[in-house]
């Protein structure tokens, strides 16, 4: 294979206790996964077709960076979410099969312009200059599900500045894992090296220059980073 140019790195993140690297190929989200953030959103809690979107891969940053802030909006939010990581795939992938592609799972933050992405609502236009921005997915070390298995209930949690602004637990989620890989799989060809963002819990607020965040999904995952 002979490239005009060299291409752009493999995005990839870090793998608990291990010095591999998991290989990201593409970033799946699911929106109002949460019926207290569906609510404080303004919108129904709506459990037949879930909300999907994308961000690129490259929009990965790890555990501990400092980001900028982002360029062309004045009210980027956080939502805290679990993440789920494949080594595997397919389509039309049974619920009962799903768990068997997870090769772990992590906690992220679905970074998003939030003024931005009321106009596209209001415009019915789609979210990707709100939600695919460059470094929108900070997420932490994948944790193996051969060592933690598949967690049904944990803690969910965000503290910015040591103040906490998210709580819930992802068994309040209206899609689980499963469900999400399952509807997901009928829309894409699914891959090993998908991540998914599962969705955010209320509480939902801006982040501002100077900004620490502190994610965690409790006994499973934790996430540093901040804005500078
Ligand atoms: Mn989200």
């Amino acid at each position: 294979m002979k490239h005009a140019f060299t291409p752009a790195p493999q995005a990839s993140v870090a793998i608990a206790g291990s010095d591999e690297r998991f290989p990201v190929h593409r970033i799946y989200c699911i929106g109002r996964n949460y019926a207290d953030h569906a609510k404080e959103m303004g919108m129904p809690v709506e459990r037949g077709t879930p909300l999907f979107f994308c961000k690129p891969a490259d929009a990965v940053v790890e555990d501990g960076a400092t980001i900028p802030y982002p360029s062309a909006t004045n009210d980027l939010h956080h939502e805290v979410e679990m993440v789920v990581a494949l080594h595997s795939g397919g389509t039309n992938i049974a619920e009962g099969d799903a768990l068997a592609h997870v090769f772990g799972y992590g906690v992220g933050i679905d970074l998003t312009r939030r003024d931005l992405q009321a106009a596209l609502k209001a415009k019915g236009s789609p979210w990707d200059i709100a939600k695919a921005f460059d470094r929108s997915a900070p997420v932490s070390a994948i944790h193996r599900s051969s060592e933690i298995g598949h967690p049904a209930h944990a803690q969910l949690s965000l503290n910015v500045n040591g103040t906490q602004r998210q709580r819930s637990d992802i068994g309040e989620m209206l899609f689980n894992v499963a469900q999400i890989i399952h509807e997901l799989s009928k829309l894409f060809e699914l891959k090993a090296g998908d991540l998914i963002f599962t969705g955010t819990p209320a509480g939902v607020a801006a982040l501002k220059p100077g900004d620490a965040w502190h994610a965690k999904l409790e006994g499973i995952a934790v996430l540093r980073g901040q804005i500078g």
